[in-house]
């Protein structure tokens, strides 16, 4: 029996989560905890028995209490004693945004296993990450689908073996277009992913194609592998979802119609394969896998997440920071698409720089950078 800790519970993946658990007599679902969402909460809760109850809203928390006639702890800190604290062997970190950055540290430091769902987490304080992993002797699993094929694709290959690693991207609703297409297009149309239907920051992430920029600094961490051997390759069909390059020539590729379940799947029940009941992948229907380099021009936000990825220090904290209050403000209404790169790449000119190898440097080049959006979007950005 594997005992589950899920935070961000009530999301995309967090959802996704639970109906992976209720199929595996094997996983129990120990604790939960989410933003602010009482009924999302209330009704996992519930449905799971889940003994442990957070909500990073105390006002929140304080109304699911009464709801369930049993404690719910309430603010940011409850988020993160629950994962350090839950009688859990992993803990599922399904939080949008850096606010997950401490439930991370948390759960490592406490010597669990980390499926891990917030890249924010690994982009924002990779260092930090990876060396809460070392100390507490867990395993840092991806959920993201593109590390979990890689992952696989891996295997037990040693470093060396190991040319290069191919993130694959859908391309978002906007593939194809042209920069001078981007002007103006909606909040609606880039909610409208053409494979994946995620979260609405992830999906903002992914129609910017600042999500693979994410991406890619999340594989440097998690694989240890330098910058110039990491590929992002667009691929409309999100059929192949990662490919490692072996020094033999060898391409391995890890297939399957989207479905995030898979990954959370493996994920939960590494080193173990659990069956999930999705969709095969039909070789004998027609169907064809194109690939195509991106459009950094058109794409800024990958260029820029690239430049922060290889500048390194504080500068992926500064570039996440920035990127997650200029796409509130974009979902908001308040600022068109292409104000999302000129925001970032503002924030990133204004970053100090410096190690990101303590939690308060990174929460500081965090907190200026939003400081630095917000004072662009008070001025009209
Ligand atoms: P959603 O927006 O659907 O869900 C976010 C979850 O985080 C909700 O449960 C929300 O709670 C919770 N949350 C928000 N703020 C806080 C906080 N301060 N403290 C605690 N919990 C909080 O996002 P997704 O599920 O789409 O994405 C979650 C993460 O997984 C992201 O990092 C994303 O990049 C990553 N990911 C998602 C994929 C997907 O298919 N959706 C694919 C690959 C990666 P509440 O509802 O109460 O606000
Ligand atoms: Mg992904």
């Amino acid at each position: 029996m594997t005992r589950l800790a899920l935070l961000g519970a009530t999301g995309s993946i967090g959802q996704q989560a639970l109906a992976v658990a209720a199929a595996n007599d094997d996983l129990e679902v120990v604790a939960l905890a989410a933003g602010s969402d009482v009924d999302g909460l209330c009704a996992a809760a519930r449905a799971t028995g889940a003994q442990r109850l957070a909500l990073a809203d105390p006002a929140a928390a304080e109304r699911a209490a009464a709801e369930l006639g049993r404690p719910v702890a309430g603010g940011p800190d409850a988020i993160e004693a629950l994962a350090r604290e839950a009688e859990a062997d992993v803990v599922l970190n399904a939080v949008v945004g850096a606010a997950g950055l401490r439930a991370s540290l948390a759960a490592l430091e406490a010597g669990r296993d980390l499926a891990l769902a917030n890249k924010e987490s690994l982009v924002a304080g990779g260092p930090l990450v990876l060396a809460a992993a070392r100390a507490g002797g867990g395993a840092i699993l991806p959920v993201d689908s593109e590390h979990s094929a890689l992952m696989q694709c891996v295997g037990d290959a040693p470093a060396e073996q190991v040319a290069s690693l191919v993130i694959t991207a859908s391309g978002g609703p906007f593939r194809g277009r042209t920069r001078a297409e981007l002007e103006g297009v909606t909040v609606e149309q880039a909610l409208a992913h053409p494979t994946w239907a995620m979260g609405a920051k992830i999906t903002v992430d992914s129609a910017t194609l600042m999500n693979k920029g994410l991406e890619v600094i999340e594989a440097h961490y998690l694989f240890g592998v330098p910058y110039e051997r990491i590929e992002v390759v667009v691929h409309p069909q999100s059929i192949v979802h990662g490919m490692a390059r072996l020094r033999d020539g060898a391409l391995i590729a890890h297939l399957g119609h989207p479905d995030m379940r898979v990954p959370i799947s493996w994920a939960l029940t590494w080193p173990r394969r659990a069956p999930v009941d999705a969709r095969p992948l039909d070789l004998a229907e027609a169907f064809s896998l194109d690939f195509q380099p991106p459009d950094l021009v058109a794409f800024g936000c990958l260029r820029l997440a690239l430049e922060a990825g290889r500048a390194g220090g504080t500068a992926p904290a500064a570039l996440n920071a920035a990127n997650e209050e200029a796409v509130a403000a974009f979902l908001a209404g308040r600022i068109g698409f292409l104000d999302i790169e000129a925001l970032v790449q503002d924030a990133l000119e204004h970053d100090g720089g410096g190690p990101a190898d303590a939690l308060q440097a990174v929460l500081a080049a965090d907190a200026a950078a939003r400081e630095r959006v917000a004072a662009r979007l008070g001025g009209g950005a």
